[in-house]
């Protein structure tokens, strides 16, 4: 099956999204998202890309300016966020004072800011859904990484579509459901939209605010993106991050860039999503947080805890 096949099959089988649904794609200028950009246009949904500023130099310059030519050549609308506008800096400095303070290393920090930014626009977009690129290597490498760190219970709810429809919310103080959620309330304060997909209603819409993630190329290996990117002849870099080196994610790519198949990369996938996947829900509770009412685990999000830091 091509990778059109692939997409279509996986936005179907886990309800990821509807003709109707507003559909925001993270756009980080690479090849799996600018594809995954390309595809959903193609397919007829109501596509809108969003791209986070870092100030990775003229990594990002090429990028912005990249992204900016492909989405007026889709007629898809851009919005690209200016992260030192939201947070009064860029990308390598917050890592640097975060490794210096907390020990903080690898992609850990800029993970961490990326979602809460991403969630923020999306919402502030009028998002249904919100589209990341990840694709089959980065969840069999996720899968790996938790593995070889001993917390393979990370890794619960591993699936094409994360957090929202499984959500076990804190604090507030009523609460209400309708039929089909997965969502467990306890308190809250806002009321639940109608949710699933299947039936062409508009999906979950909890009182945290959380724009639901979803990811169409999840069963596509890495290999077969860069190879549909390529021939599509899309005009874009290939280079990793620049800040992405000499870390464990980095390792464990190239380890299984040497020993994986990508049949087996999906093996290991398909495989833990039977066993450990389907066994645990990711149940962890989340609250609003206190600081920025951003969807959290704790009473303080992990994006708080490191902008008050810097
Ligand atoms: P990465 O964490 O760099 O492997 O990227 C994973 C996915 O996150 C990408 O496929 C994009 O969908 C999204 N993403 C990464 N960087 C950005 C960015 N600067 N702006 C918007 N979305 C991004
Ligand atoms: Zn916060």
């Amino acid at each position: 099956m091509d990778i059109e096949g692939k997409v279509v099959e996986t936005v179907e089988e886990y309800d990821l999204m509807v003709k109707k649904d507003k559909v925001v794609v993270a756009l980080s200028g690479g090849k799996d998202s600018t594809s995954v950009l390309y595809i959903l246009k193609k397919l007829g949904y109501d596509v809108h890309g969003l791209m986070i500023d870092l100030y990775l130099g003229e990594w990002s310059e090429i990028h912005k300016k990249n992204m900016t030519r492909f989405c007026e050549e889709l007629d898809v609308p851009l919005t690209v966020v200016d992260l030192k506008k939201e947070i009064g800096q860029g990308i390598c400095f917050v890592k640097a004072v975060l490794a210096k303070k907390k020990g903080l290393t690898g992609c850990t920090v800029c993970g961490i800011i990326k979602r809460w930014v991403l969630n923020k626009w999306a919402r502030k977009l009028g998002a249904d859904v919100i589209v990341t690129g990840h694709n089959l290597d980065d969840e069999a490498q996720n899968v790996l990484m938790n593995y070889l760190k001993g917390n393979v219970s990370l890794g619960a709810g591993l699936a094409p579509m994360t957090g929202g429809s499984q959500l076990k919310i804190v604090g507030g103080s009523s609460s209400e459901s309708s039929g089909g959620s997965e969502l467990e309330i306890l308190g809250g304060s806002a009321s639940l939209g109608a949710c699933v997909a299947k039936n062409q209603e508009p999906r979950t819409k909890n009182q945290l605010n959380f724009v639901q993630r979803v990811k169409p190329l999840f069963f596509v290996p890495e290999s077969e993106v860069r190879k549909f990117a390529e021939d599509m002849k899309f005009d874009i870099l290939y280079d990793r991050c620049p800040c992405a080196f000499g870390t464990y994610r980095v390792d464990t790519r190239g380890w299984m860039v040497e020993n994986m198949k990508d049949e087996d990369k999906l093996k290991v996938v398909e495989g833990f999503m039977e066993s450990v996947g389907g066994m645990k829900k990711d149940d962890r509770e989340v609250r609003s947080c206190e600081v920025c009412g951003e969807v959290s685990r704790g009473k303080v999000c992990k994006f708080c805890e490191i902008v008050q830091c810097v």
